[in-house]
């Protein structure tokens, strides 16, 4: 075992407990998924230098936003304006975290900078948000989002008994760093291969059966992709990440059309959904009758998309 990356680690650590967007698990989480941390830390050791610079990024944006706000009431002091703005109050909300994530697996997608950055707008615009989530936009919004897992600063309920009973399990897993054959999704029955290419954003397909003779229908899952997932194809690599959303879409097509280019004449989408997360796609599936086991790599199929 190499001590110094296992010491470097321990530091990445100490860095999160100090500055931790979303709460310290929920952030580590974010950070493992987001620069890919293996398991085994000399199997690439630069993944924790992606996370220093990714929390790094983050925290120079939140200081300087501190520096320019202090700079301000300074100002604003000097004048005898001794009260502060109804758009200012958010910084004495109490709480130190600008967010809060009680799940650890379940917190904004996009790169940590983006979300510090748009957290701090919307706190500061002074708007409403009791309808809507002010990060992902939700609106069947409620502490925490259903959909991105906040809790806006300040907010101090406890989290959902649901979401506490599973904490110790969800964090063991994160610290250790399972590997996807051990992971929560793999005990609904997807092959760890196919785990591995949905991470990595790749589409799967299954075939089913057609409404009618003479067609053939396929499901596919598309995983959601993030700016993250661009700017690294641009770098020529693949982001592997743990905290996608799916989208499942059935087409029918005409069997004759298949292996050409007008397979499009006379498609019909008949029908899709949308899986939160991982967690939520055996369920989804499930509603459609369909099993993990059926989906296959898209060249495997005669899929022709
Ligand atoms: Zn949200």
């Amino acid at each position: 075992v190499d001590l110094a990356i296992h010491r470097r680690m321990l530091m990445l650590r100490e860095c999160t407990v100090h500055f931790a967007p979303y709460g310290f698990r929920a952030t580590w989480h974010h950070l493992v998924v987001s620069a890919a941390i293996p398991q085994h830390l000399e199997d690439d050791p630069d993944a924790l230098v992606r996370a220093v610079g990714e929390l790094e990024e983050a925290r120079d944006i939140w200081t300087s936003h501190l520096n320019e706000f202090a700079a301000r009431r300074a100002e604003e002091k000097a004048r005898g304006q001794r009260t502060l703005h109804k758009t200012d109050q958010w910084h004495h909300w109490g709480n130190h975290r600008l967010a809060y994530c009680p799940d650890p697996g379940l917190h904004p997608r996009d790169r940590l900078a983006t979300v510090v950055g748009r957290l701090i707008s919307a706190y500061s615009s002074g708007q409403d948000y009791s309808k809507s989530c002010p990060l992902c936009g939700h609106l069947r919004w409620q502490q925490p989002c259903p959909q991105c897992g906040i809790e806006l600063r300040g907010h101090l309920a406890l989290p959902p008994q649901d979401i506490r009973a599973k904490i110790p399990l969800r964090w063991r897993e994160i610290w250790q760093r399972v590997s996807a054959s051990q992971s929560l999704i793999d005990r609904e029955g997807f092959p760890s291969n196919k785990i591995a290419a949905l991470r990595l954003a790749q589409r799967l397909v299954a075939e089913v059966p057609s409404t009618q003779p003479g067609r053939r229908a396929f499901v596919d899952i598309v995983p959601s992709t993030t700016v993250s997932d661009r700017e690294a194809l641009r770098a020529s690599w693949t982001r592997r990440d743990a905290n996608r959303a799916f989208k499942l879409s059935h087409w029918e097509y005409d069997e004759k059309l298949l292996s050409t280019s007008d397979y499009d004449v006379d498609a019909v989408l008949i029908r899709t959904a949308t899986a939160d997360n991982e967690a939520a796609l055996p369920g989804v599936l499930a509603n459609w009758s369909l099993q993990p086991v059926q989906f296959q790599y898209p060249w495997d199929t005669a899929d022709p998309r």
